[in-house]
């Protein structure tokens, strides 16, 4: 498929290195799975839920790894629309498209190498774009979120789906089960505690959402909103260009 802007070759190299990337691959599946108790299946379901993509929709994934989310919305743009798959990781990349097409996901998918905090795509491009579970990862947030609100179509939504704060009775439950409970789990499972701290740690660091929600604001983002899930544990944040 030509989309105008450059996908990832696939080659031998990469394949190759794919091979051992799996093992990354699940191992990040693995955390999300722990940190949620899987039920991040869920908090993906509502955002796709509330997407609002529709056929012939052209959607934008970023951080998008093993492709849990572009799967749903390559079913949902049908033939006609398109969904791009971007991750800052090649491996992931090459991870995520043997995935998806073991899933019988094609045509209607592309996979490019990109940085959220410079998208490579033009201006004003996509209907809908997502990121889950990956904004906590990035570098510069409000440049990223320049970048998205860019390549953003007018009338066009953004979602961020990530781990943010509870608040109330869950808030001291949840500092102990991070902090104290995953690394332990982590350990258990994959002889790594200190992923697991780190983890917790990213998580605990990322702006909580009347913080996220101003700096989309400031990005361009209007009417941004958030909704929490699982008492806060997860955060929808959703705001749109005009
Ligand atoms: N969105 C998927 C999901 O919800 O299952 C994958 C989330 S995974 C926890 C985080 C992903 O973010 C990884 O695949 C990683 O390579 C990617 N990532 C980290 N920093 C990034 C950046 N600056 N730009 C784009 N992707 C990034």
């Amino acid at each position: 498929t030509h989309f105008g802007y450059k996908e990832v070759p696939v080659s031998e190299k990469a394949n190759h290195v794919a091979d051992v990337f799996h093992s990354v691959a699940s191992r990040y599946d693995l955390m999300n799975d722990l940190m949620s108790l899987g039920v991040h299946r869920f908090w993906k379901w509502i955002t796709i839920q509330q997407s609002g993509v529709r056929p012939g929709a052209s959607v934008l994934d970023i951080a998008g790894g093993t492709g849990d989310l572009t799967a749903k919305f390559a079913d949902l743009v049908g033939p006609q629309g398109k969904v791009v798959l971007a991750d800052i990781n090649a491996s992931m990349l090459n991870v995520g498209r043997d995935r998806l097409i073991d899933r019988g996901k094609a045509g209607n998918i592309a996979y490019v190498q990109a940085n959220a905090e410079s998208l490579p795509f033009p201006d004003n491009y996509f209907d809908v774009i997502t990121i889950a579970f990956g904004l906590r990862n990035v570098t510069d947030k409000d440049k990223a979120l320049r970048s998205m609100f860019r390549v953003l179509r007018p009338g066009g939504q953004l979602m961020v789906l990530e781990f943010s704060k509870p608040a109330g009775w869950l808030a001291p439950i949840y500092d102990q089960y991070s902090f104290r409970v995953l690394p332990t789990l982590g350990k258990q499972f994959t002889g790594d505690a200190e992923s697991y701290q780190y983890l917790a740690e990213s998580i605990r660091m990322h702006p909580d959402q009347s913080t996220l929600k101003q700096m989309m604001q400031d990005a361009g983002f209007e009417r941004s909103t958030y909704q929490n899930m699982s008492a806060g544990i997860v955060a929808l944040h959703r705001g749109y260009k005009f």
